[in-house]
């Protein structure tokens, strides 16, 4: 049994990296700052006396014990991320820097939540970890992209400097239960849009693509990462490789939650991907792993939950 320190615990893959770590035995130190996560996404785990639940901003320098550090704090929404650019900056940076920190004085094994966008809006297709990117350093999603690039600088040179164990897993755009609903990333907008029977908003044509990871098997994928023996020599990506149109996606949303929605198009943010898959190879080898859950699957389970969400919304409102 370890003591871990999640980071970024209480937003969408956090709450479940903390469920599955529990069920794993280990005890698990929850360090959340609230700007998107919510208690609500810990409430099943408040109970258990294995998780402890911290509020605290990762850009302050943070002492306590633990074996084993996973860095998930930072926002990861274009909508939640470019609404304090310089702080999303600050947590990725400074965050990365006082996790870093943390790791190196207790000689303990780090993993970074690294990010797809360290590639920008990507020459190369599918994108593999050696693809150095094409980000656009003035851009509204800058701070984020560069944030995160300056955080992997970070890890490759702490591991180099300091000899440290890390592990950098570059994920790709992760779906399922605990999305924050008005985050307004495509699934959730989607399914909202659908089961309220709202028009869908499509930006552009629906042409750009994009590959979608059910929660569950990233989160496989950050527990193998973590576990690996050997120094994986780099960063990973996770993610399914699967490509999809925006545009086929929400076909396959308005079919599934059977609804009565039109498609409707808006204009396309700045700096918006093209194009979106990840090249996988090397999780495969190293890590063994693959993403098992289909997207009509993993999209069903989503549904099933915004429509519970929608139900005890609409309960509490006519209490
Ligand atoms: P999320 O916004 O749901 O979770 C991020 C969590 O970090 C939230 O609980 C938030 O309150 C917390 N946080 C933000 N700033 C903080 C700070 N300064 N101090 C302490 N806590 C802070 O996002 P998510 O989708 O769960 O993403 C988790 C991680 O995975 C992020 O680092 C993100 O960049 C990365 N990631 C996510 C995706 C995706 O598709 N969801 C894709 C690529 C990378
Ligand atoms: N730090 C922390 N917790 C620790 C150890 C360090 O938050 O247990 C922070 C500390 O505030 C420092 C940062 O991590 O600013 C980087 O630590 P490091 O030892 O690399 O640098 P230094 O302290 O020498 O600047
Ligand atoms: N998108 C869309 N309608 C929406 C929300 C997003 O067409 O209501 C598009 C968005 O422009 C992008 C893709 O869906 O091309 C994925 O957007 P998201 O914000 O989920 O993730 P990211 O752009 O960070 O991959």
């Amino acid at each position: 049994m370890k003591r871990i320190l999640v980071t970024g615990g209480a937003g969408f893959i956090g709450s479940h990296l903390c469920e599955r770590l529990l069920k794993q035995g280990n005890e698990v130190l929850c360090v959340d700052n609230f700007f998107t996560g919510t208690r609500a996404n810990c409430e099943p785990l408040l109970g258990n006396p294995s998780f402890e639940l911290l509020r605290h901003d990762v850009t302050f320098p943070l002492y306590v014990e633990v074996d084993e550090i996973y860095n998930l704090a930072c926002p990861a929404s274009p909508i939640h991320y470019q609404r304090d650019p310089v702080q999303t900056t600050k947590t990725s940076v400074m965050g990365a820097i006082n996790m870093l920190g943390l790791a190196k004085r207790l000689r303990v094994r780090i993993l970074q939540a690294s990010t797809s966008e360290v590639y920008g809006d990507p020459d190369v297709h599918p994108q593999p970890e050696g693809y150095c990117g094409y980000v656009n350093i003035a851009g509204p999603r800058a701070c984020y992209d560069e944030g995160k690039r300056c955080a992997e600088t970070l890890f490759y040179d702490y591991q180099r400097q300091h000899r440290m164990s890390v592990r950098i897993a570059r994920i790709f755009n992760t779906y399922g239960p605990h999305m924050h609903p008005q985050d307004g990333r495509v699934v959730s907008n989607f399914i909202i849009q659908a089961l309220t029977h709202q028009p869908i908003t499509i930006y552009g044509d629906g042409s750009q693509t994009r590959s979608f990871c059910y929660v569950d098997d990233l989160v496989e994928g950050l527990l193998r990462l973590m576990a690996l023996d050997e120094e994986p020599g780099g960063a990973v990506n996770l993610g399914n490789p699967v490509e999809t149109t925006v545009l086929a996606l929400a076909e396959r949303i308005v079919a599934l939650c059977n609804s009565r929605s039109t498609i409707t198009c808006h204009p396309l943010p700045q700096d918006d991907p093209r194009r979106r898959c990840p090249d996988i190879s090397r999780a495969r080898d190293l890590l063994h792993w693959a993403p098992r859950v289909e997207l009509d699957s993993g999209l069903t389970r989503t549904i099933a939950y915004f429509d519970g969400q929608l139900a005890r919304n609409a309960a509490s409102v006519q209490m």
